[in-house]
């Protein structure tokens, strides 16, 4: 007396696919061996996976409902009949994910992820935005709900692999009979065929369309900054999750400031007279304006730091700084008169003829190298 295999995984002898899915899955759950280790549980496990492999299959089920036992292949043709259950199908039945190599593959695929690139000048950057962008993408087919058949029609089981996605072929060599399996050349490896594809979707499952969402920028991206915004790419074929969207900043060079990480840096020019006798200049910031003070004596290349007035830190608190550079101008013409008070100043401070002096890196440079004579 053959097994009944409907009665051991408690289904109907006319249950669906979905339902026989259901009944291994949920008896699965409470039977497998890593929940409930005991023996006897062990052998119901097999047994259900046994029932499970046959009644998936609708070729064996069918040899099953003819009164057959399609793990009885004595004759040693059926390679793989009864070998065990492939863990890959255990799998599939927990998760419903279809292995690559057995049974129909789902239509519903991820959709492809998107990139935009999205231009920001240095304030929106710096300290975030919130921006409303089209997005030209693939969104779920609302006539069909992804399935790709028209309104009131299914997809009709593969007549050629009966729901399978392969069809199996058996063929002599030195090695024996050889079982090989290929997709199903009928339906694409599908298992099923859209004979009445939609008609908003050709069968696709989704259709294109221009989208306006909006998102938030965080403070502190900067130019290459990848922001992901996940599900927002376009819907899969067949309905598939969608994938991700990708934000590409780009950020525009600002007339005055360089960034440089979180940091500002500008130069600034200024007379030689003002760099000497001091000075307060104005300057337009990220902040708005600024008071800038210069003091009396300030050096070409000195730089004048305003601390936290830089841009944002990402995903931290805190801002960088913004750096002065100063460029002190020597006049390039001088009227008579300049030229005349010049050389009075140099004359009260003796400095007609300035010895030449070294720059404090070139003497420390110098020093470093006497010590390295001296071997200290
Ligand atoms: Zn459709
Ligand atoms: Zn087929």
């Amino acid at each position: 007396m053959a097994k009944d295999y409907y009665a051991t995984l408690g289904v109907r002898r006319d249950a669906s696919q979905e339902e026989i899915k259901k009944a291994y899955r949920r008896l699965a759950r409470e039977l497998h061996p890593d929940v409930n280790p005991d023996p006897a549980t062990q052998e119901r496990f097999k047994e259900i996976t046994a029932a499970y492999e046959v009644l998936s299959d609708p070729q064996k089920r069918q040899m099953h409902d003819m009164g057959g036992d399609p793990f009885g292949g004595a004759g040693g043709a059926g390679a793989g009949f009864g070998a065990g259950f492939p863990f890959s199908d255990i799998m599939d039945a927990f998760f419903g994910t279809a292995s690559a190599s057995r049974g129909p593959r789902s239509r519903a695929r991820r959709g492809r992820n998107a990139t935009i690139r999205v231009e920001l000048d240095l304030a929106e950057s710096g300290f975030g935005t919130t921006r409303e962008l089209v997005v030209d993408t693939a969104i779920l087919c609302e006539v069909c709900q992804g399935s790709g058949a028209a309104a009131g029609t299914h997809p009709d089981t593969c007549d050629m692999c009966h729901g399978r996605g392969e069809v199996s072929q058996v063929t002599r060599s030195f090695l024996g009979q050889v079982m090989t399996s290929r997709p199903c050349p009928q339906c694409g490896g599908f298992g099923s065929v859209i004979r009445h594809p939609c008609q908003e979707c050709s069968g696709d499952g989704r259709v294109r369309t221009r989208r306006t969402i909006k998102v938030r920028i965080p403070a502190g991206v900067e130019d290459g900054t990848h922001i992901q915004l996940a599900g927002e790419g376009e819907v899969g074929p067949g309905g598939g999750p969608p994938g991700d969207l990708f934000l590409e900043i780009v950020e525009r060079p600002h007339p005055t400031f360089e960034r440089r990480g979180d940091d500002l840096h500008c130069t600034v020019s200024i007379p030689m007279t003002a760099a000497a006798l001091g000075t307060s200049l104005t300057m337009e910031t990220l902040d708005g304006a600024e008071q800038i003070d210069v003091r009396p004596g300030t050096q070409s290349g000195q730089v004048i730091p305003l601390y936290a007035r830089g841009v944002q830190r990402l995903n931290e608190s805190g801002r960088g700084d913004l750096l002065i550079h100063v460029n002190v101008e020597t006049p390039l013409k001088l009227d008579p008169e300049q030229e005349e008070l010049l050389r009075k100043l140099s004359q009260l401070r003796g400095e007609e003829r300035p010895p030449g002096k070294f720059a404090p890196g070139q003497q420390g440079f110098f020093s470093r190298l006497k010590d390295a004579f001296n071997g200290r």
